[in-house]
């Protein structure tokens, strides 16, 4: 693709855009009157217009049936969360009973913890990348000690090489061989939150197995934002949040993949509760635990339908709009965000650098800047001009330029208020 930097080159391929239809079906936050330039769909993704019907159907049939809204409400709440099953494999590359969705993202990672990080005297370590999300890193280091083991030994972080800002999916894999006794468990952000940077899981899982470990990815920075193939790669386990690339609002529901593998296993270690327990005899009310024979037996407790129903209006609008189209227009969006910058960069004597992979193929929708030499006031000044984006200190401004709603216009536009903000 050969870029301009120009207003009519962004206007005329916002026009080829076959996608171009789904930008009028989100909500803008709107800044001095006009629509922000939304380049935080990473953080939290803007939310899709039919999300107030969604939820209102399940207050109405809540007004409406009471308790029977369990077996009458439009969309029956008894079996709410099976609607997600075929359409999210289809975001992640999964089989629908590798799918289910329920409660959010940390707290679904310690339940997959509970059933895939099972430590023995030999094998107890975990294998993560450095500068993992926080959250994951409390996650990890709890379980760990749970288990009685010391977090300084038990987990490996894999950094990135000194002057380099990405971690080399080589030196991973060179770690998971040289420990490839004393591991147990394998847990990477499949995008890296910070840089960006997607991690070769294919390999990595490989690597894995190989090795004798459990292989999961936490999909937060993944899930709708690259084409997935779980299934096919083999992984063990993975999990997500739904609010950020998925649209399906602050706290969503959150959505978890467990290779069909194990779905049968059966003396897996699993924190149970009813909703895992097996349809036909659950309102037998029995004491021992029936698994259903799929990812909903992690389940524990009963669907949240109000959040379930803004997620179902979100990922209504991926099943109809299709990760290929997506992952398509991404590309060529995140590219013309590259090449923008690099325009900009070439009247610039201290050069904003991009720390993301310049290759396509290991990345996704975000861009990561390092605003060298300039503080704060650069971030506060694309804000106060309309830009929404994300500042992280020291001197990190994350862009991410979305498939579904953003423009190749808001690139360009992005860019033009960057240059007179410099
Ligand atoms: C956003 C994000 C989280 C947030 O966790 P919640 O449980 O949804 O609050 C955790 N891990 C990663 C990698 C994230 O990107």
């Amino acid at each position: 693709m050969i870029y301009e930097n120009t207003l009519a080159f962004a206007q005329q391929m916002d026009s080829k855009d076959g996608l171009k239809g789904y930008r009028d079906k989100f909500y803008f936050p709107l800044m001095h009157g006009k629509k922000t330039i939304y380049f935080t769909g990473n953080s939290l993704g803007l939310q899709p217009k039919t999300t107030q019907d969604y939820v209102l159907n399940e207050l109405e049939d809540w007004a409406t049936f009471g308790v029977e809204g369990h077996f009458h409400a439009r969309n029956k709440w008894l079996s709410y969360h099976e609607q997600f099953a075929a359409p999210v494999a289809k975001i992640v590359g999964a089989l629908p009973a590798e799918i289910v969705v329920m409660n959010q993202l940390t707290v679904n990672l310690h339940l997959l913890m509970v059933s895939f990080y099972r430590p023995n005297n030999k094998r107890y370590k975990i294998l993560c990348e450095a500068k993992a999300f926080p959250s994951d890193q409390y996650a990890m280091q709890s379980q760990v000690k749970f288990h009685g083991y010391n977090p300084g030994d038990a987990i490996i972080e894999i950094a990135a090489r000194e002057g380099e800002n990405c971690i080399r999916d080589e030196d991973i894999i060179e770690a998971i061989e040289k420990n490839k006794d004393s591991l147990a468990m394998i847990l990477i952000g499949g995008v890296n939150y910070f840089t960006g940077q997607v991690f070769d899981m294919k390999a990595i899982t490989e690597a894995g197995h190989k090795a004798g470990a459990i292989v999961g990815f936490d999909l937060a920075h993944a899930a709708g934002n690259l084409k997935l193939h779980l299934h096919d790669w083999n992984v063990d386990f993975a999990c997500w949040c739904s609010y950020k690339y998925l649209n399906s609002g602050p706290g969503g529901v959150a959505g978890v993949y467990i290779n069909e593998r194990h779905l049968t296993e059966k003396d897996i270690p699993r924190f149970s509760g009813w909703w895992g327990h097996d349809k036909g005899t659950r309102f037998k009310m029995e004491k021992d635990f029936v698994p259903i024979p799929s990812a909903e037996a992690w389940q524990m407790s009963n669907a949240p339908v109000l959040s379930m129903a803004a997620h179902k209006a979100a990922v209504d609008i991926f099943d109809e709009a299709g990760m290929d189209a997506l992952v398509e227009k991404a590309e060529l969006l995140t590219g013309y965000l590259e090449f923008v910058i690099d325009e900009i960069n070439k009247s610039l004597e201290q050069k904003l650098e991009i720390i993301t992979p310049r290759d396509k193929t290991q990345r996704g929708c975000q861009l990561s800047v390092v605003a060298h030499g300039r503080g704060k006031d650069l971030f506060n000044k694309l804000t106060e001009a309309g830009v929404i984006s994300d500042w992280r200190e020291p001197n990190v401004i994350r862009c991410a330029p979305v498939p579904l709603y953003n423009s190749f216009e808001d690139v360009f536009t992005f860019g033009e208020i960057l240059k007179s903000s410099l």
